[in-house]
This record gives structure tokens, sequence and C-alpha cells, in this order.
């Protein structure tokens, strides 16, 4: 049997002649004949002698390729918050397939790798302006989704525990116990997230974790449904026999608004917290990132962001605004002995952990998975090859090009930028992240806006809701941004669109 030669280089090669043979560069969705004929061209039957390498190569290169959209690679590509891939974490990552290496146990004898790990930990802390001694639970998950998944398996485990000393002197774990035993035990009945705008991923977490869908509370004031409702909590957290987790959403996914605006709000947050033995875990998937910005320049983000290292938990993206390739999140909790009681992978001697002089964990024992992507490698080589400044440079052109396309609708005649709010132009634009949410005036075209756009293939950006009503989305992600290149394209897209519709 032929398996095919490939030494590392022509590993690295191949990977760049395939990016090179997909959509060219100002189409960001393939025209629908070109997915037809990939979706003709796919394999029905296994074969059973293998067609080979360089068929296969052919196959994923002529067929497939042309019919994936252009997501990561196209600056133009604006819908969900997908990030694009530096160039310096694409290298890396094909290194990472190359050697595949498994990051579940730390041997520091036999492999760099968990090194790395804790490395590129240490320096993303450093990054995000977070002291890395404080966060001696971190590690590398498979994005915000199995982040948010941590984050309330922990507070889970920290709730019951505060409860539950305040009657025993044995340590009540759902890890050991189980959630029903343990939160019997805690004289517990309830176990409540209490939030404001919570990303649907936090409801799976709370599903996955036997909380429950229902057990996610908002919060939100009536008048800005992002920020706590202090009154409503407070009332919340006192309720007996329940236990609670404060979940900050720092930057929500439709709106880009952050939960919090400053230390004092965070304060009040811990000092509640503190009284209740509740946990507070933030959703910083793309908004932690806003933490690399100059305050004085980005004040309205800036402040936003203050605060958080107050918090248990902290979910955040790596292949969203880090512009690493899928899959990669990371989380950073300061409580280390939760993490073991929640994680431990018990009584598996051949996976028993070489404890070194130094004091890094084995991945197996503090997050979700055992065999483990080195994921780590991609974030320890863009951080490495841009800096801090480097990526506060990316993130600063992404806000430009979103405010620049919120003052192009706030100024156009046949849209409006969501959600309406009393204020200067400067105020307005002041607001706005890198997620800029609009509709068209004309309901006959907003209810077909974002097809029409996607239609263009020029530009893409997602579907949402808006007071009921359809309405679009740009989310910014992408290290690429360039407001003088791209901010025409969108306005010549927008501009046709509406003329287009005005001609029928
Ligand atoms: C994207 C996102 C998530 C989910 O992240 P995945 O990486 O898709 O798992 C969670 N929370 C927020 C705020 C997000 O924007």
């Amino acid at each position: 049997m032929d398996y095919g030669n490939l030494k590392i280089n022509d590993l690295l090669s191949t990977a760049v002649a395939i990016l090179q043979s997909c959509l060219p560069p100002d189409r960001v969705l393939p025209a629908q004949d070109t997915i037809e004929h990939a979706r003709r061209q796919l394999v029905q039957k296994l074969s059973i002698h293998g067609i080979g390498l360089a068929e296969t190569i052919k196959h994923l290169q002529d067929d497939l390729g042309p019919a994936f959209n252009a997501s990561s690679r196209s600056p133009n590509y604006y819908g969900f918050v997908t990030g694009g891939c530096t160039p310096a974490a694409s290298i890396a990552d094909n290194y990472v397939t190359a050697y595949d290496q498994n990051v579940a146990v730390h041997l520091p004898n036999e492999t760099i790798a968990t090194d790395v790990e804790d490395r590129a930990l240490s320096l993303l802390c450093e990054l995000l302006d977070f002291q890395p001694e404080s966060w001696p639970h971190r590690i590398f998950t498979t994005g915000a989704t199995a982040s948010n998944v941590v984050g309330l398996a922990c507070g889970r485990e920290y709730v019951i525990a505060e409860a539950s000393a305040h009657r025993t002197d044995q340590e009540i774990s759902v890890g050991e116990h189980g959630l029903v035993e343990a939160m019997r035990r805690a004289g517990l009945d309830k176990i409540q997230i209490l939030t404001t705008v919570p990303h649907s991923s936090l409801s799976k977490a709370a599903s996955i974790l036997g909380l429950g869908r229902a057990s996610i509370r908002d919060v939100g004031r009536e008048d800005a449904p992002h920020k706590f409702d202090l009154k409503l909590l407070k009332s919340l957290l006192e309720q007996p026999s329940s236990g609670s987790i404060v979940a900050i959403s720092a930057s929500e996914v439709n709106t880009g608004l952050f939960a919090t605006s400053g230390l004092e709000e965070v304060q009040e947050l811990r000092k509640l917290c503190d009284i209740y033995g509740a946990w507070i875990h933030v959703d910083g998937a793309f908004g932690i990132l806003g933490r690399v910005l100059d305050p004085s320049r980005y004040t309205s983000i800036t402040e936003a962001c203050t605060g958080l290292e107050l918090a248990d938990s902290i979910t955040g993206d790596g292949h969203k605004l880090l512009n690493v390739p899928y899959d990669c999140g990371f989380f950073l909790s300061r409580h280390r002995n939760i993490a073991e009681r929640v994680f431990q992978n018990p009584n598996a001697a051949y996976l028993a952990t070489s404890n070194g002089p130094d004091s890094i964990m084995s991945p197996l024992n503090i997050g979700l998975e055992n065999s483990r992507r080195f994921r780590a490698l991609p974030v320890y080589a863009s951080l490495l090859a841009y800096g801090k400044l480097g990526y506060r440079d990316m993130l600063e052109r992404q806000i430009e090009l979103s405010r620049g396309i919120a003052r192009l609708i706030i100024e156009s005649n046949d849209y409006e930028l969501l959600p309406e709010f009393e204020g200067s132009l400067e105020e307005r634009l002041s607001r706005i992240y890198i997620i800029v949410i609009f509709r068209a005036k004309d309901e006959s075209l907003n209810s077909r806006l974002v097809a029409d756009i996607k239609a263009s293939r020029n530009i893409y950006v997602s579907g949402t809701v808006w007071d009921d009503k359809p309405a679009g989305r740009f989310a910014v992600s992408n290290w690429m941004t360039d407001i003088k290149r791209d901010l025409p394209i969108i306005e010549k897209v927008l501009r046709s669109v509406a003329e287009e519709h005005r001609a029928r």
C-alpha cells in the first residue's frame, strides 16, 4: 500500500496551494452551481482500495475547495463572528498537524508541549492585562461554548461548596457525589444563573451540566436590557436555599454591547456575590479582546472591560478575534482547587502525571478532554509574531471599519442603525465595537435584505431579529480588515441592493 510520502515542507506547500486554489478573494460565497457541482462529486461509497493520495488532493482542491465559503480567508466575510487566521497561526497550525502531538499529560522530560501551552496561556494573560499568577486554572478549549461549560461546572462546584460550608466540615462535591446528592447535602433547592443578554451557548452549557436551560434567569434592566437590574439581582441572590452563578456578557453577540461599564459596577457585583457565596463568570468570547485597546482612544470599550479581573472565571475565544484557526477557545479561573475537584481524571495509572518542580498541571485533570490537539501552538506563534501592539492594531482596524459601516448606515436614507439610541453621532459611534446591527427602513426591502446582500456574493452578513423584525448584522473580526479597501465595497453593495429594490 502506498500511503503517500509527505514531508513537513510538502505538507506546508500543499496547504498553501490548496488555499490559493480556493475562492477568488473578491467572492465570499461560491456560486450555487459550484456548490451543486461539488455535491455531485462527493464520494458516495467507501472505496475498498482507496483512490490514493494524489487523487484525493486533486478532489479536495478541484472539487470541494471552490465550494467552501471564504469565511476566514476573506475580510469581506462579516457573518457570525468567524475571525480569520494570521499567517503565523496558519503556519503553526500546519506544524501541529505535522507533529500530531497529544497535549493531555504533563511529561516534562518527554515533550515541551505542555510547557508551550502554559507559556501561551501566560502570554495571553499578559495580552489581556490579567496577572498570570492570579489565574492558576487556565486551559485551551475547543471554543467559547466549551469554556462556558467549564465555567459553569466550576461555578456549580463552588456554590455547593460555599453552601455546605455552613452545615458540615465534609467536602461536598458534585464531582464526587453527583448533583442531586451534593445539593441535598448542601441544603440547596436550586442553582440559578443570573445574567443579561446571554449567548445561546450558556443555556446549552446549563443543559449539559444538569442545571437546565430554565436555570438561566435574565436580570436585565427594562430600559437597558444588557445592564444588570441590581435590585432584582440582589433579591434573587438572597433567596434562601439557592446557589447562584452570575454571568457577565462582555459584549453580546447581537449588539456588541457590554453588560458592565466600569470598575465600580463590577466591584458592586463582586461585593454582592461574596455576601451570598455566588460565582462570577464572564462570557467574553470576543469582548475580552477589548482589553488590548488604548484607553485614551477607545474609552467606552476599555471601561466596559475594566474590572473583569474581579471575576472567578472567564471565557474567551481563540478562533474569533485572536485570529487563530478552529478549534480554539480559552478558559481562565482563579480557583485551582475547584479545577481538580471537577475535572480530575482519577485512577488511570498509565496517565499518571510526572509532577515536575514546575506548577504545570496535566491538562486532562483541569479540562473537558483527555486527548487534545496542540491548539496552543498557533496562539503561541501568533502572540510571538505580532505582540501586544500587533493585536491592538488588528482590533483598531476592525473597530474603525465597524464604525465606518455604522456611520454609513446612520447617514443613509435607506437604512437605520440598531439598537435605537439617542445621542450625537460621535456618542453613537463610540458605542460600536465590532458588531453593527441594522435594518432597511422600507419593510419590503427589509424582509429580503440579508438574502439580497448575500446574493451579491461580494460581502456576507448574518441575519438576526430585532424587535420582532428581521435585521442584518455585520461582525468584523478579520485581521486583514482595511477600511480604505473594504468600506467602498460595503457601501457599493448596500447602495445597489437598495437601488435594485426600488427598481423592481
Ligand atoms: C461565539 C460566542 C460563543 C460560542 O463560541 P464558540 O466558539 O462558537 O463555541 C459564546 N459566547 C459568546 C458571547 C460568543 O460570541
